[in-house]
């Protein structure tokens, strides 16, 4: 039974625009003014808010079939310490003009189905969608455009020759003046240390078979998606066919099989906030690789002249990519990355502080330790059938 990374194939993902990181709850507006200074800092809140909005329109304008749903986000706590950060953080969207609504705890509970949750806020800018039929959809709207699309063409090595880029792939030398490397986790040597400015760390999540409508009423019932703020973080939503997502961090390593301990321990996690699911299988498991950058930003690179590096999402790339891909393209159009991108110019700094394999460690150390100390439980005994269900992939 093998279990290859993840390609979002039932993946149904949360789209927001804020940003997260595994160790800090939010970064909220203030957080980022006071990092980059008023005009970046609210440049960059405004950004990240919009991301959302820049999805739908593009499915909109490209027909991109990818089941959206735009039911709002509500962002909740367990911890009465995490449970402040989230209204100050819905009273910084407030000053700014969004609709965030603070609930309390029975409130929350009547939205969520579940009594894990002490309040939260309701975030009406947020949607869902099916990212790989995203994806694919803006592909075939890049190729009406004109573009040409290689699927399944690993680039091996980028050299400079004459004006352009020579990228040796695993089917032949391509060229191009300039080339936009968007490979986030999954980046490896291809240049110079741009693996070495983010942290690859595991997601893993499930699915449920499809529910009766009756339970489906008690969740989630107005298509929201909800996730709460710890290190040990768990996201939750319903699919376009009825089966119940829960998500959640890795337990160290990558998982190998069904019964794996990241697995167990999100199945876990199901049962015990979800009463009403109990009796319903897990069908589907997968996981994948997010990028983590010690500044909780992502990152926006010029290595070489005309080549650009976009990554490091911190578990929110689909719409925050969304919007870094237009600032990295029109980067590469007006050379002038600093005018989209403040930590651009930190690009060096933040390379030399998880340069070293001891920074490395450490990083990685410090978020097993912030996912162990916030844990919903200890890691579970290895227990042979504990998992029920199929996974698509072991078939
Ligand atoms: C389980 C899970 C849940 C998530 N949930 C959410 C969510 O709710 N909301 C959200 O916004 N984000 C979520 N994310 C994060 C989101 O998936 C990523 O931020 C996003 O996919 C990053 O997009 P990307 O295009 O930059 O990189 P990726 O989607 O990772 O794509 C990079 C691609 O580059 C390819 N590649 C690497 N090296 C090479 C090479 N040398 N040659 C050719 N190709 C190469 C890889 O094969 C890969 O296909 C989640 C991630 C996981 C794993």
């Amino acid at each position: 039974m093998s279990l290859r990374p993840w390609r979002p194939i039932r993946a149904v993902l949360i789209v927001s625009g804020m940003l997260r990181h595994p160790l800090r709850p939010h970064l909220g507006p203030d957080d980022l003014v006071a990092l980059y200074g008023p005009e970046w800092g609210e440049r960059m809140a405004l950004t990240s808010g919009r991301a959302p909005d820049a999805v739908f329109a593009l499915i909109d304008r490209h027909k991109i079939d990818c089941a959206p749903t735009r039911g709002g986000f509500l962002y909740v706590a367990r911890t009465r310490v995490r449970l402040r950060s989230i209204e100050k953080l819905a009273e910084e969207w407030r000053q700014r003009g969004v609709d965030a609504v603070t609930l309390d705890r029975p409130a929350t509970a009547a939205i969520l189905g579940t009594t894990a949750y002490l309040g939260g806020y309701f975030d009406p800018r947020a949607g869902t969608i099916q990212p790989l039929s995203y994806t694919r959809g803006l592909a075939k709207a890049a190729l009406r455009a004109g573009a040409s699309v290689f699927a399944g063409v690993r680039a091996k090595s980028l050299r400079r020759n004459g004006g352009r880029w020579l990228i040796e792939t695993s089917q032949g030398p391509m060229s191009a003046p300039t080339v936009i490397i968007a490979t986030n986790a999954y980046t490896t040597g291809l240049i110079g240390r741009l693996s070495r400015s983010v942290l690859r760390i595991h997601s893993v999540q499930l699915a449920t078979a499809p529910i009766p409508e009756e339970i489906r009423r008690t969740i989630l019932p107005a298509e929201q998606s909800c996730s709460d703020n710890h290190a040990d973080i768990r996201y939750f939503r319903w699919d376009q066919e009825g089966r119940f997502v829960l998500g959640g961090p890795g337990w160290f390593t990558p998982p190998r099989t069904p019964n794996s301990t990241s697995f167990r321990r999100l199945e876990r996690s199901l049962k015990e906030m979800f009463p009403q699911l109990r009796t319903f299988d897990v069908a589907h498991r997968w996981f994948g690789a997010g990028a983590l950058t010690l500044d909780t930003i992502p990152h926006l690179h010029e290595p070489r002249p005309g080549i650009f590096a976009a990554l490091g999402y911190n578990g929110r790339g689909i719409a925050l990519g969304t919007v870094r891909a237009r600032g990295a393209s029109s980067a590469r159009r007006s050379r002038a990355h600093s005018s989209v991108s403040p930590n651009a110019a930190s690009h060096a700094s933040v390379q030399r502080r998880i340069r070293t394999p001891p920074h490395r460690c450490g990083f990685q150390s410090t978020v097993w330790k912030g996912q162990g100390r916030d844990s919903l439980g200890p890691p579970l005994a290895r227990k042979r059938g504990a998992c029920h269900g199929q996974d698509r992939r072991s078939a």
